[in-house]
């Protein structure tokens, strides 16, 4: 079984009708429901207002892969968190760092960049898949329309990835490297940029095959505990 956490800051959707007429249950709940569709996949979720996040030692403990989607409350996250998550990724846990969350402070500490880039709400954005060979691009299409979603643009301050496995176009012009792997310890991460919350990104079925295969992409290997005894710490 993957063990996967789904941290979602779900405060848009409280805060906002036209969030809320498009995630009524929060984003967490609609990526569990379809993570669920998979007899090997055990979802949990934390939420920002739950103490610790949601994310305590103890979960972290228990997580293969922990989910991250945030924005509005991105600056009071706490330090302690943060760095714990990074820990974790240092040991192994996989993380998949969706839309906004490239500038949560658990990114920023991992990858090292500002990782600022463009943006504007509301263009059709065309993901093209770069990487076919990639196993997250499993039984993804060459491209993947989206009618609607918030324009991330290049430049984007992120250092080198791994892999860029797929490529953002925007109906306004501009491009973005939406789908980039990067090695951080013993930990992979997965950034995905769809996913704006006043759009129902996470119900499109291609997009959801993209997260499954990410969950499995950055599942971690077994290791034993002196093999980590150097990250981490
Ligand atoms: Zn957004």
């Amino acid at each position: 079984m993957i063990r996967v956490t789904i941290y979602n800051e779900f405060v848009h959707e409280k805060e906002y009708e036209e969030v809320k007429k498009v995630y009524p249950q929060g984003i967490h709940t609609c990526i569990a429901n379809f993570l669920k569709e998979d007899s090997d996949i055990m979802v949990r979720t934390a939420t920002f207002e739950e103490k610790e996040h949601g994310l305590s030692e103890e979960v972290l403990s228990d997580t293969d892969v922990l989910i991250f989607w945030s924005h509005a409350r991105q600056d009071e996250f706490s330090d302690e968190v943060a760095l714990r998550v990074k820990k974790h990724v240092l040991r192994g846990m996989g993380l998949v760092a969706l839309h906004s969350a490239h500038y949560s402070k658990v990114m920023k500490t991992l990858l090292g960049t500002s990782m600022t880039l463009k943006w504007h709400h509301g263009e059709t954005e065309r993901l093209w898949c770069v990487n076919p060979t990639h196993p997250i691009a499993e039984g993804v299409p060459e491209v993947i329309e989206l009618p609607m979603e918030e324009m991330y643009g290049e430049f984007f301050d992120i250092p080198k990835p791994d892999d860029v496995v797929f490529a953002g176009w925007f109906s306004g012009g501009n491009v973005f490297r939406s789908g980039c792997t990067f090695t951080r310890g013993y930990g992979k991460i997965f950034y995905f940029q769809p996913g704006h919350e006043e759009y129902p990104i996470y119900y499109d079925k291609n997009i959801q095959k993209i997260i499954k295969n990410a969950v499995r992409f950055v599942n971690p290997v077994v290791r034993k505990e002196s093999d980590l005894e150097c990250v981490g710490q």
